[in-house]
């Protein structure tokens, strides 16, 4: 099986982690993210992995917990290095080495984030998670995995999620919805298609990278992407 791309950048949904549950991760769903992303290795694809906080805390609903949302987004960030221990723990159990870094300096725990030392370390084969999002209240998640992809120069960037791609409308309401295979990226600002939010979606698309949206807790499906099969949506120029 011969890799379409040589290197990733995944990005995985904090609420996805959650499988079942209503907060927090699933081991089960760790797990199955590890043997999937260690599949792809042995591939001898280059991996690095922005991953989210949405499980644990989004900063946005100043409204609701009264916590300004600069200073909630912080605790957001920190979200996202939880989530980004816990992957790196599943993964070194089947023995997939990683390293871990912060846009938030916290020295105990992970690296700080070194643009030139992320790429020699998916170069010598270590999956790379970028903990704390950009380091930047006002952003996402999916921000920081645009913004690190192209830093990276990853191939295209992943957004493995729990549903299987883009459809033309909510599946969930509206019965007649079709998901697209292609599209470009022209095509979703027209249809106000939510792929993700703007400052991340204009990133990739000012700056050519490929995005792909599919259904990461489908064992499996990261290595039939990876190789590509039709799986998910890909949007491009
Ligand atoms: N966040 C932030 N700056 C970043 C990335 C994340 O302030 O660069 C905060 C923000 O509050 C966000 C939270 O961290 O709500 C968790 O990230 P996100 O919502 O993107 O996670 P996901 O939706 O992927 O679970």
């Amino acid at each position: 099986m011969l890799p379409k791309y040589k290197r990733i950048l995944l990005k995985l949904s904090g609420e996805s982690l959650m499988g079942d549950k209503s907060f927090g991760f699933d081991t089960g769903v760790i797990n199955q993210y590890a043997q999937d992303i260690k599949a792809v290795t042995e591939l001898g694809v280059q991996v690095a992995i922005v991953i989210g906080g949405g499980n644990i805390y989004r900063g946005m609903n100043e409204a609701e917990t009264g916590i300004e949302r600069a200073h909630g987004d912080y605790m957001g960030m920190l979200a996202t290095v939880i989530n980004g221990m816990a992957l790196q723990a599943g993964l070194e159990k089947i023995g997939v080495y990683t390293r871990l870094q912060s846009a938030i300096k916290m020295e105990q725990i992970a690296e700080p984030y070194i643009r030139r030392r992320a790429i020699r370390h998916v170069e010598k084969g270590r999956v790379v998670i970028f903990g704390a999002g950009t380091g930047n209240p006002y952003f996402t998640t999916d921000t920081a995995g645009s913004l690190r992809a192209i830093e990276i120069k990853a191939d295209v960037i992943m957004k493995g999620t729990r549903v299987d791609g883009i459809y033309s409308a909510d599946p969930e309401k509206d019965p007649n919805a079709t998901k697209y295979g292609k599209i470009t990226y022209q095509e979703c600002i027209t249809q106000k298609l939510n792929v993700m939010d703007m400052t991340a979606f204009t990133l990739c698309m000012e700056n050519n990278l490929p995005i792909v949206v599919f259904d990461m807790n489908k064992p499996g499906n990261l290595l039939r992407v990876v190789t590509g099969e039709k799986v998910g949506t890909l949007v491009k120029a």
